[in-house]
């Protein structure tokens, strides 16, 4: 997939771009989208950059029947020195090889991939919004197209990259949320897709999150699919707590999505010198850490919101009060630090930005 293969056809007529605070996510999207086209043993073909439109798919292609489809979701900032950058994106195309090879698809040259992402996001650079907290929402996908009721893996499939401006994440400052333990539901078990970013994982979650938003809550916490003993994610996000001191998060136990949040913020808190864990943690540790004043922070951590702080945990009716509602030190120092490397503001020891 070399970049000068690329075929790029440009929109004639551009689309009216929305006001900044017009944005909402994922309903508005640019002139142009990448396209790849995959054939057994003919490898990927027909790449393309052409105007943002409809595609046509047979009803019997795969994609429909048997959900073979992997997706990614990442974001392009636009700097106030002009720079559009991009956060930590090869690991996104990583993630995305490892959620196509669960579901039996093909991989894509992840380095050729980031170089068509590049050059759409510059034919479309206009696009990315620059008010405070608003970006350029990159979702890159990839879907069965073969024509055929047989249960197997495809012999074809396409590969697409979208974009869509979106604004902020937070209007009115970071905000802490109310949370749902959910007990009847399971997102993912070990040996599932749980690691993998596939449709079905979220089409399996919609139940959950519909009951939580009817009772007021705006997410679930998913516990474990076997015991429903131990926390693993917060509705799309990974989840961290601080208790007594020490930073906790899940330990990737083969359900649990690997997030790139999860991991960049893993090495800014090694980076400060802070002790962080990664293991099990079960729901009743939590609890007695709320009871006896120990559970000083919670917070979820993914591409949209970057921290969510929590303010509340209800398990099995019991209100557990996270640090008074209030958005915890660690979670703000965390946000700003993150979105300050996103944005050029801050330096980027680590070279995550691109
Ligand atoms: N868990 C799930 C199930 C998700 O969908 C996401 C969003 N991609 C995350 C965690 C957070 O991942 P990231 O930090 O890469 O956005």
């Amino acid at each position: 997939m070399k970049e000068q293969n690329i075929k790029i056809d440009l929109a004639t007529t551009k689309k009216q771009k929305p006001a900044a605070d017009q944005l909402v996510f994922g309903k508005q999207f640019t002139d142009h989208m990448f396209v790849a086209d995959y054939t057994e043993g003919k490898g990927w073909h027909d790449k393309r950059i052409v105007p943002y439109e409809p595609i046509t798919l047979d009803p019997s292609a795969m994609i429909f029947h048997y959900g073979q489809t992997v997706f990614e979701g990442l974001k392009a900032y636009m700097g106030q020195d002009g720079s559009i950058r991009l956060f930590r994106p090869e690991k996104n195309m990583e993630r995305l090889n490892k959620s196509s090879n669960r579901l039996s698809m093909p991989k894509v040259d992840e380095a050729l991939a980031l170089e068509a992402l590049k050059k759409l996001i510059t034919i479309d650079k206009d696009w990315i919004p620059n008010a405070e907290g608003t970006s350029l929402y990159i979702r890159p996908f990839m879907i069965s197209t073969e024509s055929n009721l047989s249960v197997s893996p495809s012999k074809k499939y396409r590969f697409m990259i979208i974009l869509s401006p979106v604004g902020a994440y937070y209007k009115e400052g970071i905000n802490p949320v109310k949370i749902l333990v959910e007990n009847e539901y399971i997102r993912a078990v070990a040996g599932g897709t749980g690691t993998a970013k596939t449709a079905g994982n979220y089409a399996a979650s919609l139940k959950a999150q519909e009951e939580a938003d009817q009772k007021g809550f705006s997410q679930v916490l998913w516990l474990d699919g076997v015991e429903k003993k131990f926390v693993e994610e917060v509705g799309s996000m990974n989840i961290f707590f601080k208790i007594n001191g020490e930073i906790v998060t899940p330990a990737l136990n083969g359900s649990i999505l690997e997030g790139v949040t999860r991991n960049s913020i893993i090495q800014v808190l090694k980076h400060w010198g802070m002790r962080v864990k990664e293991r099990k943690i079960s729901m009743k540790e939590v609890q007695e850490a709320h009871h006896n004043g120990q559970l000083e922070e919670a917070f979820g951590t993914g591409t949209a919101a970057v921290i969510s702080p929590i303010g509340e945990l209800n398990w099995e009716g019991e209100e557990m009060v996270v640090n008074e509602g209030k958005t915890g030190e660690i979670s703000k120092k965390l946000y700003e630090t993150l979105t300050g490397i996103q944005l050029g503001k801050l330096e980027d020891p680590f070279d995550w930005v691109v």
